[in-house]
């Protein structure tokens, strides 16, 4: 089963949504090249150089990584020839997935918080990887990263309802999952790896989250995807001890690692954490970075700052960058904008202001043109071209010489532009009009939000009108309807594929007794524990249904007649066994019809039809027991 199988439909109605988490346009444009084995060093750093932010951050890690600081790293192939190719890419991947996704509207998910802990999970993959062998420490880093990557998914797309159930999970002890799909019809490990597969991530990462949730362990695609699964477990496992500060307190067991190296690599996981957490700004030492969710009390956590500028009332002031290498005159703005009620944010170079709009996400910059390094035009073509800072409002200040020049500004991607030496009424008034500007494209935004929150409450709504028009309220079974669309499927998959297929049905004996001796009450109870147990013992691929009455069938693709009777038979003898409980004083037996797909007996109605009968003739035969043939036909009377 894949991940998209996994998830099913829902995928494709969530991606509709519009709030999905991905990689942004850089970092998937890396995924995607970097998704075979045959990728060059100049392919990722080509790729990387389009976001200048990026490379940025990337030789800021460099430098930092290496020991001669006196030849400082300058070029992202640099980088990647100091570090090696594939760290590079894990941390444009990194970055891009961080920062496009390190906030949003979920008020009891705490996004940084989020992160920090999937990059202790990453390292002590990576980490692991290193030590074991027979798992690539580049890919055990990204599952590693993306191992929890449907609960921010679903706090993404769900903000309201996600809230509602990290309450009942935090507050009300109910386990996570649970209350995931009781509330949006689909558990974070699901969507989790639905998105694996969206994103073109290897099969075996999906099988990875999927078996990490221990409750539903999976038949590993191939040694590879069970090496990392079992990886992905013990990095869960370390992780914590990571973020709360070394090999202290009782230290997971089942690890792979002898215990002398234990502390080592914990070590060392510790320090590449706090380096990667340093580098993007994420709460380390001085939060314990346990898990995503804000805890409890936590509900109203800090708002993000895409919160805080979506409810920004308006009319009220701006976030503005101001950045200007003459001290006098940036001082001069910054008065003049901070009287107007703005905050201010300094920067004297151009390369200052970039690290600045990246941190502090401003509202709006105004930069003046003439700069070393990086003039304002300049300044203003790298923020176009940065996906975090690409809407921000830019207004180039310019001498009056070179107001003739205005055009080239609006070309570099200036929204206006302004002459000095300004008169600070004229200054006010156009940040004014750039202020309206801004709070039209938030309204649009929010709008924009509202409308995506509307379709994804539609879809959960969906999902949960169409489970329940499938499903048997009193066993939780599948019902009549969907036993008959299944068998439907199965059925022509079966035919296409020229593979076997076989039914069974069951019907409980003597039931209308039950009622009759213990009342209606004591009726559904047996139909709900004869249910649990027929559950219980089929195979994953097999689907038990409810039919109505006293009355349930299984379809069992690619099970010939003997293995479909062996099932039933496995299923009559648990039933005749399992005592129900409240004290129901007789065994509860069944009566069971086997039916094969086979030439005469290849429709729905003819299987449902053999399966019939021969449920009649085990009745006939004195009731528990299972039938699957037919009597041979009576001799012909002789003349
Ligand atoms: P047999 O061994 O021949 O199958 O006998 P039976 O008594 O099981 O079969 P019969 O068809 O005579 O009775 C089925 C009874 O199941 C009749 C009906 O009232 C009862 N029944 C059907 N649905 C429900 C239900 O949802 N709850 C309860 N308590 N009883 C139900
Ligand atoms: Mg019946
Ligand atoms: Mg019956």
């Amino acid at each position: 089963m894949n991940g998209k199988e996994r998830a099913g439909k829902p995928i494709e109605e969530l991606k509709l949504a519009g709030n999905l988490p991905s990689p942004t346009g850089v970092g998937l444009a890396i995924l995607e090249l970097t998704r075979g084995e045959d990728y060059s060093m100049g392919d990722v750093t080509r790729v990387i150089q389009t976001d200048p932010a990026l490379t940025g951050r990337i030789l800021r890690i460099a430098n930092s990584a290496v020991s001669s600081p006196s030849q400082p790293i300058t070029s992202v192939s640099q980088a990647a020839m100091r570090l090696g190719v594939r760290s590079v890419r894990n941390v444009a991947l990194g970055f891009s997935l961080v920062s496009g996704n390190r906030s949003g509207g979920c008020r009891s998910f705490d996004y940084e918080r989020y992160w920090a802990s999937s990059l202790a999970v990453a390292v002590a993959a990576q980490a692991l990887a290193e030590e074991v062998r027979g798992v690539t420490p580049t890919d055990a880093f990204t599952c590693g990263l993306l191992s929890d990557i449907g609960s921010l998914a679903l706090a993404s797309i769900h903000p309201e309802r996600y809230s509602e159930v990290l309450r009942r999970a935090h507050v009300g002890g109910e386990s996570l999952l649970l209350a995931e799909r009781e509330l949006l019809d689909i558990d974070h490990v699901q969507l989790g790896c639905a998105l694996i597969s969206e994103w073109g991530l290897p099969e075996s990462f999906a099988h990875a989250l999927a078996s990490s949730d221990a409750r539903e362990p999976e038949v590993a695609p191939s040694p590879e995807a069970q090496r990392l699964a079992r990886l992905l477990r013990q990095a869960l496992a370390l992780a914590p001890h990571i973020s709360a500060g070394g090999a202290t307190g009782e230290l997971p067991e089942g690890l792979d690692l002898d215990a002398a190296r234990l502390g080592t690599v914990i070590a060392r996981c510790r320090a590449d954490w706090l380096d990667w957490s340093r580098t993007l700004q994420l709460p380390s030492a001085a939060r314990e970075p346990s898990a995503g969710l804000v805890p409890t009390a936590g509900l109203e956590g800090a708002p993000t700052c895409a919160v805080t500028q979506a409810r920004r009332k308006p009319g009220s002031g701006l976030r503005i960058l101001a950045v200007d290498d003459d001290p006098v005159s940036l001082r001069l703005i910054a008065l003049h904008l901070s009287r107007a009620g703005h905050e201010v944010i300094r920067a004297t170079t151009g390369r200052e202001a970039l690290l600045a709009a990246l941190e502090h996400a401003p509202q709006m910059v105004i930069t003046d043109w003439m700069m070393p390094d990086m003039d304002g035009l300049e300044l203003c073509r790298t923020l176009r071209s940065t996906e975090e800072c690409r809407g921000m409002y830019v207004i180039v200040l310019t001498g009056r010489d070179r107001e003739s020049r205005a055009v080239e500004a609006f070309d570099a991607g200036a929204d206006e532009y302004f002459l000095k030496p300004f008169e600070s009424r004229l200054l006010l008034a156009r940040v004014g009009v750039g202020q309206r500007t801004i709070e039209l494209r938030e309204q649009v935004e929010s709008d924009r939000r509202i409308q995506a929150q509307q379709v994804a409450d539609m879809s959960v709504l969906n999902r949960k009108l169409e489970a329940a028009a499938m499903t048997d309220v009193l066993t939780r079974l599948p019902n009549r309807r969907f036993a008959l669309r299944r068998l439907e499927e199965d059925l022509s998959i079966a035919l296409a594929s020229d593979t076997a297929l076989s039914v069974v049905m069951i019907d409980i004996d003597y039931f209308k007794l039950v009622n009759d001796e213990h009342g209606h009450g004591m009726g559904d109870l047996v139909l709900r524990e004869t249910a649990n147990v027929l559950r219980g013992i089929v195979r994953r691929e097999d689907t038990v249904c409810r039919l109505g009455g006293e009355e349930f069938l299984v379809v069992c693709p690619g099970a010939n007649l003997e293995h479909a009777t062996a099932t039933a038979e496995r299923m009559r003898r648990a039933v005749a066994h399992h005592v129900i409980s409240f004290g129901y004083g007789r065994p509860v037996t069944i009566s069971a019809g086997v039916a094969q797909r086979e030439e005469g007996a290849d429709s729905v109605d003819d299987l449902l039809r053999v399966a019939d009968r021969r449920v009649y003739l085990a009745k006939a035969a004195g009731r528990d027991q299972v039938c699957s043939e037919d009597p041979p036909p009576p001799h012909a009377k002789s003349a």
